[in-house]
């Protein structure tokens, strides 16, 4: 059941737009659940800003009526990013969110005006687009736990949004994969004797804008709605916005049901490049199915990299520097568990 937007999608802003931050709040009457949508974390990702203008309009004409809670609009997140019409303005925004009392750069100052406005909030929907690959995806976070990395009890709560967006694949276990690929990076950067000079070697640097929602004590979903030049873009991010606000009862409308046929992914391993010309075997696309023992790439040392096992590969990024996330792999899983 796809909706259809009645009108076309607003135009974005023409650039540059000033370097300053900007959100938009309905509030009920009645109390319930505080939501926030986020489009544009990355600069180059506007499907979800397009949408998001796009139902702030139907707000303010009153074509959509708030029932009870609130939910905050926040159409252009990193406006320097989309500037720039890049992923990131001097950095990645989605790493090291965090708020700091001596901001470096400009993500710093992002970071001090977005976690208190997350934290502020119960759900976070935060909507993105992908450069390659075939269909619109979510990734959720971890299972509830009690451990120090990402302590969370909102589990089901999260999943049961994310099997509602209207997408059929879903990807988990980012924060443990990574924190594990950064103990790996310091291992072997002792290894080599190389400097970790400018790479990420603090598990923490994982902290974006969901598992800063999560640590906030509320709940998160990203929303990767197909490649950013994708013309059905915005209407699969309109859709997940209509329909987390019918969830959560922000609006009256149509419950939406929740997806029963998909795929479940749950990432477990990233492998860094060592040298940047460690290079792949073949022009791999994130969901690409390996075999054990299928050639990966090779590494500038010739040394080759080959699947351990029977796997996905995700997020592959031939232009990584040394050093830095080369792939990552992930396991299909037939049942997904809430609980463990
Ligand atoms: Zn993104």
């Amino acid at each position: 059941m796809t909706q259809k937007p009645a009108t076309p999608f607003p135009e974005l802003p023409a650039k540059p737009i000033p370097l300053q931050f900007q959100s938009t709040t309905f509030t009920a009457l009645k109390p319930g659940p505080k939501l926030i949508v986020l489009g544009a974390v990355h600069g180059n990702e506007v499907s979800g800003s397009k949408a998001i203008l796009k139902v702030i309009e139907e707000f303010k004409t009153g074509a959509r009526f708030l029932q009870k809670g609130q939910v905050t609009f926040v159409p252009i997140t990193n406006p320097l990013a989309f500037n720039k019409v890049q992923r990131n303005g001097d950095r990645n925004l989605n790493r090291n969110l965090t708020p700091t009392a001596n901001p470096q750069d400009f993500e710093d100052h992002v970071g001090n005006w977005l976690a208190p406005l997350l934290h502020a909030h119960d759900v976070l929907l935060d909507i993105h687009s992908f450069a390659k690959g075939d269909r619109p995806f979510a990734l959720f976070g971890p299972a509830d736990n009690q451990g120090d990395l990402q302590p969370f009890a909102h589990a089901r709560a999260e999943r049961e949004l994310a099997f509602r967006l209207g997408v059929d694949r879903f990807v988990d276990g980012w924060l443990e994969t990574y924190a594990r690929g950064v103990q790996t990076r310091l291992a072997y950067l002792k290894k080599t004797g190389l400097s970790g000079d400018g790479l990420s070697t603090d598990p923490r640097y994982g902290m974006g804008t969901t598992e800063c929602m999560r640590a906030g004590g509320g709940y998160a979903v990203t929303l990767e709605v197909g490649q950013h030049e994708d013309p059905n873009g915005p209407a699969v991010a309109y859709k997940a916005i209509h329909n987390t606000l019918a969830h959560l009862g922000l609006i009256a409308a149509d419950l939406p049901v929740p997806v029963t046929q998909y795929e479940q992914l749950t990432l477990e391993e990233v492998i860094d490049k060592h040298h940047v010309e460690d290079s792949f075997a073949k022009p791999y696309l994130s969901f690409d199915r390996l075999k054990k023992g299928d050639l990966i790439g090779v590494r500038k040392s010739g040394e080759e990299v080959r699947a351990p096992r029977d796997a996905v590969i995700v997020f592959p990024n031939p232009g990584a520097q040394a050093g830095q996330e080369w792939f990552y792999l992930a396991t299909e899983r037939p049942i997904p568990s809430i609980d463990g």
